[in-house]
């Protein structure tokens, strides 16, 4: 705007500086022509031939051939007159013809003026000119001198001389050529003597204002800046819209920034993946509600997911990612506004709940969020079972942080998969204990690891008929320097859930598969955990040991539990497959503790049953037992398996199982678990005590 106002102050400038141009070549040009006249009336005044015609008895030829011819066409002048010694008109022609009137009569006292003025310094050129009005009103430009010779030849009139008037109208013509040679736009002549505004004024010789010479108001400012205005207006317009167009992209910048500050806030505190506050919103949000005052209830849930890491595994990741993301939204909608939902982990959930009933409403939403996964989730056209365990921690004192209560959440959550998961339990003290114990115990048995603190003993495992060791079992054993010897039961889950059991399963496989190199005649059975099967790469990694040992795979056998057979049943197949490809036989271990139905025993292709030592266990004085054992061992053979009873304790559970149709026997009535020395000099000795299950008890 201020550019604007600029230019048109520029060209207001320019106009009145033009104007101020124009008025002085408006005057300059009326000067001319009064200058133009005055000299046209010298060259007709002082002349020889006019001082000798014009005096006394005037020459008419002469005077009508140069003066009455003049006025026609009017170039020079229009009116010519002479006036004599006492100012009384000879001659006067106006237009080609006589005028109507004398000069004084014409123009009266201007002219007068004029005449006087001159009085007493007559002389050669001594004309004066000005402008006046006619009887007509017309102005005129009118000269009046004494008509002298140019040269010495003719005599100067003596006293008063003759004088020449010539007078040139100021009509279009003249007034339109004075603004050609003066470059002056829309000149005109006013006849208005009292016009005010700018002008050249035009005054008489007596003093008198008679008109003005006008022209075209100037606008070269003005029209320059008409001109430049547009091209202003589009430049200011051009740069309004640069300096919009910078603001705008600085807005938009600002905008986009905030927006990028506001969607890394958000990423900072969502999961990407359900769009659940993450674990740094909750621990926020927990810090926050363990810090209130006064105290509020306050309680946390942890849910971990039943099977999920299976489903990853078998259907792959995407289908484990959009998995979560449907049981985010179950979760949700049994959560919605109740607390604070969060995705902490993997498949790990919390949940926060501050308000009153808090405690009383934990194990509430906690049963309901496990029945929520009670029904199967389908995904395109899988049927996905999974499950969910739910610890709960209450705030019971002060002073409990959030860390503090989110732990113990975990641990109970751990508390409510060891009783069997797809429940809820309880935070207390007493799992709490046994807990970091297992946390110690993992860190205790990875060193005991790397430095081969570990052995295995190997239990045999005889032909039931002819009572001849046919097989060892290696059996883990960890003497652990202060707790004494740790049961497997117990350190075997500790290395599973610690990530060692890859690491101590192949530890195992490597020594056994070693030590029976001893044990030419001999088998071994190695127990393997469903966390090995799980490894995708287990049966290579097995022909790898198997190689790397020299034993023939022939002479291995691998125990698998039902476990892993009922969770992942179609793995669980492939693995079997692939190890029989390989020439290692399978067991089932365990069996009949677990839920293997005959379909399943049916697809897959085992070599040989387990019966558990818990279903032999007492059934040489139960009944019940024995109809059970017998029950099974008769499906194991209809399935055309072998089938092998642990836990044999006494000559008499040796006996029944046999008649019922065992093939192998293995129990402490025959032999305990011994180191691989002991085996060594058990084989050594056989031909003599086979059959008799005493003599090879060790302790
Ligand atoms: P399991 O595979 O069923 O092994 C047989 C268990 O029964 C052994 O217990 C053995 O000492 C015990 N046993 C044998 N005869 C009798 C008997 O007459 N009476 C009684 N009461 N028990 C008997 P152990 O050595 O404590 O092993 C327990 C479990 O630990 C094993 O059960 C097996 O599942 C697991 N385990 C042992 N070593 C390994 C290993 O190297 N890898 C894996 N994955 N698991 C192992
Ligand atoms: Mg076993
Ligand atoms: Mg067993």
């Amino acid at each position: 705007m201020f550019m604007i106002f600029a230019l048109n102050e520029m060209a207001e400038e320019v106009d009145r500086i033009d104007d101020v141009a124009t008025e002085r070549s408006a005057d300059a040009s009326l000067r001319a022509f009064l200058k133009r006249l005055r000299e046209i009336h010298g060259d007709y005044a002082v002349w020889d031939d006019a001082a000798t015609k014009l005096y006394g008895e005037i020459d008419k030829e002469f005077a009508f051939g140069n003066f009455k011819d003049a006025t026609r066409s009017g170039v020079f002048f229009d009116a010519a007159y002479l006036l004599d010694e006492n100012g009384q008109t000879v001659f006067s022609f106006r237009r080609g013809g006589l005028a109507p009137r004398g000069a004084l009569e014409e123009f009266g006292s201007p002219l007068q003026a004029l005449v006087t003025g001159l009085a007493g310094q007559y002389r050669a050129f001594d004309s004066k000119v000005g402008v006046m009005r006619d009887r007509s009103g017309a102005i005129s430009a009118v000269a009046v001198g004494s008509i002298f010779p140019a040269s010495a030849a003719v005599p100067r009139p003596v006293g008063r001389p003759r004088m020449l008037v010539l007078a040139h109208v100021l009509d279009d013509l003249s007034i339109r050529q004075m603004g050609q040679d003066f470059v002056i736009d829309g000149i005109a002549l006013s006849f208005d003597p009292n016009r005010t505004g700018q002008g050249v004024r035009l005054i008489d010789p007596t003093g008198k204002p008679i008109g003005a010479l006008t022209w075209a108001q100037s606008n070269h400012g003005s029209k320059a800046f008409s001109r430049v205005a547009p091209t202003a207006y589009i430049t200011l317009a051009v740069i309004g819209l640069t300096i919009l167009f910078l603001l705008g992209i600085g807005y938009a910048n600002l905008v986009a920034v905030r927006r990028r500050e506001r969607q890394a806030v958000y990423d900072a505190n969502h999961d990407s993946l359900t769009g659940l506050p993450n674990r740094a919103a909750l621990t926020r949000a927990l810090e926050e509600a363990v810090r209130r005052q006064p105290p509020q209830p306050l309680a946390v849930l942890f849910l971990d997911l039943d099977g999920f890491k299976e489903v990853n595994d078998s259907y792959g990741h995407e289908i484990g990612d959009r998995l979560l993301q449907e049981v985010a939204r179950g979760f949700e909608s049994i959560c919605a506004r109740r607390g604070l939902l969060a995705r902490v982990g993997g498949d790990e959930f919390a949940l926060v709940l501050d308000n009153r009933d808090a405690v009383v409403a934990a194990e509430e939403i906690g049963s309901r969020l496990v029945r929520y996964l009670d029904s199967p989730i389908v995904l395109d056209d899988r049927v996905i079972v999974i499950g969910t365990s739910v610890g709960i921690a209450v705030v019971e004192e002060e002073g409990v942080t959030a860390d503090e209560l989110l732990r113990r959440a975990d641990v109970a959550m751990y508390q409510a998969k060891e009783l069997g998961r797809s429940r809820v339990a309880l935070y207390d003290r007493s799992i709490d204990a046994e807990k970091i114990d297992r946390k110690r115990l993992a860190s205790e048995l990875r060193e005991a690891l790397k430095s081969d603190a570990l052995h295995v003993v190997y239990q045999p495992i005889f032909e039931a008929q002819t009572m001849r060791p046919v097989q060892v079992e290696a059996l883990l054993r960890w003497p652990h320097p202060q707790e004494g010897m740790i049961p497997p039961d117990l350190f075997i889950s500790v290395a599973e859930e610690n990530g060692l059991m890859d690491a101590v399963g192949n530890w195992v496989l490597r020594n056994a598969c070693r030590d029976a190199l001893n044990w030419p005649d001999i088998r071994l059975a190695i127990n393997v955990s469903p966390v090995q099967f799980r490894n995708p790469g287990f049966d290579r990694n097995l022909a790898a040991i198997l190689a790397e040992t020299g034993l023939p795979a022939e002479r291995l056998e691998v125990e698998m539990t039902e476990t892993h057979l009922v969770t992942f049943p179609d793995r669980a197949q492939h693995i079997v497959a692939s190890l029989r490809v390989l020439g290692v036989s399978v067991a089932l271990d365990d069996f009949g503790t677990g839920y293997s139905s005959i379909g399943y025993l049916r697809r897959f292709s085992f070599d040989k049953l387990k019966i558990d030592r818990s279903l032999v266990h007492g059934v040489s004085v139960d009944l019940e037992t024995r109809r059970l054992c017998e029950a099974t061992i008769a499906l194991g053979l209809a399935l055309n398996l072998e089938v092998t009873a642990e836990g044999i304790e006494s000559e008499a559970d040796a006996e029944i199982m046999r008649q019922a149709g065992c093939s192998y026997l293995q129990g402490f009535a025959f032999a305990r678990p011994m180191p691989a020395a002991a085996i060594t000099e058990l084989l050594e000795d056989r031909g003599d005590d086979a059959g008799t299950g005493e003599a090879l008890r060790t302790a």
